[in-house]
């Protein structure tokens, strides 16, 4: 459902665009995806078919840019890779880590015509 909900926000930010900028087709889209987003790759390109359904990118070819999670932990300071959203420091243990980056969910290219 996660899924569904971002692609119905892409879809309405491409047909605003398409309006702003004059263009009728998306023949491809890249969309950078946080690792920690908890986003699925398989449920998104599988739901991008029906929502984009009858919509100016219902034949654009969907890519995805993976942006590894890393924090910044509150403790010592150091950067530290995160595969979940509530990894401790690799450095020193501690849990109250800043997530950097990880939770993007955004389009970063776009092709159209
Ligand atoms: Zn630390």
């Amino acid at each position: 459902m996660h899924e569904l909900s971002l692609l119905e926000n892409v879809r309405t930010i491409l047909e605003e665009h398409a309006q702003s900028q004059h263009f009728q087709t998306v023949e491809n889209i890249t969309l950078e995806i946080g690792a920690l987003s908890c986003v699925e790759l398989d449920a998104l390109t599988f739901a991008f078919a029906s929502v984009m359904k009858g919509s100016l990118a219902e034949y654009a070819e969907l890519k995805f840019k993976r942006i590894e999670g890393q924090g910044r932990c509150f403790e010592c300071g150091q950067l530290t890779p995160m595969i979940e959203l509530y990894d401790v420091c690799i450095h020193c243990g501690h849990f109250r880590v800043e997530i950097v980056s990880g939770l993007e969910m955004k389009i970063t290219e776009l092709k159209v015509r």
